[in-house]
């Protein structure tokens, strides 16, 4: 689901804006793993939009020393989070200087903003609208959360800024949305003979020319009752050939792929691991965030089958860091061994990369990691990391708040990830960090 943040001071009727648009489903706030006390969540439908809603509104009962700075970084990670940002002003108290740092964060953050100038209703505080032309965040819709008023203009901004949703397929499935995967990996390493062989000898009976016709690119498979979506590297193939532009087409081809899957299984052939175009794919893989499995084909023409299992495992160690932990599966797409392997660890790393963590777990896990190994110390001044939150899955994606953290070493950025997949159990998915210094 896309996601929708609330954002703006304290008292412009954050909550009031919240309790209407995710209205009778009041029951599903804060019922979700990964809500804190201070952030609420929701699942919204509104008018043919579903969407996921936060905000921090649950903060300003606090009343603590702490608050501005507790909000800040909580708006801060919102923001991060979204794809469109509600910001909300008082339009009949006008434009505060309590709204810029906040109308700051999100002009820095440059992402997708519609204002709401709340308690306007019947037509109060036109004043404050206009001023509100100040803050640079574009027209603001002149709104009543306690009255319902404006509801249908900001229905229709919304409609405009949302991003499309990709679930234009059958979503009642009860066996879920299909998982989409992609088998990449240099020619001949076997991409053709494996995909026959997962979808059952009578493939083999399309022929050439349904490639040229076929504009999917995907093909509908289920696996012990989870449905997949193979990426067509053959079906591609086939087209290529008859454009003559093989060569071309394949690296092409290997993008599209990654950028089409959710879990790409980067294929070797056994007999020649590991070559520089191997590390490259695995670098797209990487880049593109999605999540990772190495299948090691043609495992029947190999003769000593634990010797080189180890030797490939710690290669992979070696040379695969920014995937540390993906998991390795010998197999033979020819004789058809360790499919089920194969696609075990394809689920889970897709399960990995799904990964949410609670803000209370990462922050529980944040004081242990820095308690048990500190950041160091730049320029006479120690780094100070208080406050981490996960902002998104898919690959799971954190921040991090604290004072220097520009001056960060990457190794200390490197234990961080480590201690976390080991943790929370990541093996194999990249992950991500941003870093919000204060000073
Ligand atoms: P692609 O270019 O990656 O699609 O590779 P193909 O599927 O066309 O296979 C290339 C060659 O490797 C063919 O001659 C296959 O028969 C052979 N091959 C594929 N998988 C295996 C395997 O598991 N074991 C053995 N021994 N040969 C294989």
């Amino acid at each position: 689901l896309p996601t929708v943040a609330i954002v703006g001071r304290p008292n412009v009727g954050k909550s009031t804006l919240f309790n209407r648009l995710v209205g009778k489903k009041l029951a599903l706030v804060d019922d979700r793993p990964g809500v804190t006390r201070d952030r609420r969540e929701g699942d919204v439908a509104f008018g043919g939009l579903n969407f996921r809603i936060i905000d921090t509104a649950g903060l300003e009962e606090a009343d603590s020393a702490t608050l501005l700075g507790r909000m800040r970084m909580q708006t801060e990670a919102a923001i991060l989070e979204a794809d469109v940002v509600l910001f909300v002003i008082d339009a009949r108290a006008g434009i505060l200087p309590a709204d810029q740092p906040f109308a700051e964060l999100v002009r820095r953050a440059g992402c997708k903003v519609i204002l709401i100038a709340n308690k306007a209703e019947g037509g109060a505080g036109m004043a404050g609208a206009y001023e509100s032309f100040r803050l640079g965040l574009g027209d603001p819709i002149p709104f009543s959360a306690e009255h319902g008023e404006g509801i249908g203009e900001l229905h229709e901004a919304l409609k405009e800024n949302l991003p499309e949703s990709d679930e234009d397929e059958e979503d009642d499935d009860p066996r879920g949305k299909p998982l989409k995967v992609a088998i990449v990996g240099r020619p001949n390493a076997g991409k053709s003979t494996l995909i026959n062989r997962m979808l059952g000898e009578d493939r083999l009976l399309v022929g050439p020319e349904a490639g040229i016709t076929r504009d999917s690119i995907s093909l509908d498979w289920e696996w012990h009752g989870r449905r997949i979506k193979l990426h067509d590297t053959a079906g591609m193939r086939r087209r290529a050939r008859i454009e003559d532009k093989l060569e071309k087409l394949a690296v092409s081809d290997g993008i599209r792929a990654v950028r089409f899957a959710e879990v790409v299984v980067v294929l070797l052939d056994a007999t020649i691991p590991f070559e520089k175009q191997d590390l490259t794919i695995v670098d797209l893989v990487e880049s593109e965030g999605r999540s990772l499995v190495i299948g090691l084909n043609k495992w029947d023409l190999v003769a000593d089958q634990p010797g080189l299992l180890k030797t490939l495992r710690e290669d992979c160690t070696r040379l695969l860091p920014q995937v540390r932990g993906v998991a390795v599966v010998p197999l033979s797409g020819l004789a058809g061994d360790g499919l089920d392997k194969l696609m075990q660890a394809v689920i889970k790393a897709a399960d990995v990369w799904d990964t949410r963590i609670s803000t209370s777990r990462i922050n529980d896990w944040l004081s242990e990691a820095t308690q048990r190994n500190p950041p160091p110390a730049v320029s006479g001044r120690r780094i100070k990391i208080r406050y981490a939150t996960q902002v998104k899955s898919r690959p799971p994606h954190f921040a991090l708040f604290g004072n220097q953290l520009n001056a960060l070493p990457k190794s200390y950025q490197r234990y961080l990830t480590n201690s976390l997949r080991e943790s929370f159990d990541l093996p194999g998915t990249p992950i991500r960090w941003s870093l919000r210094t204060s000073s």
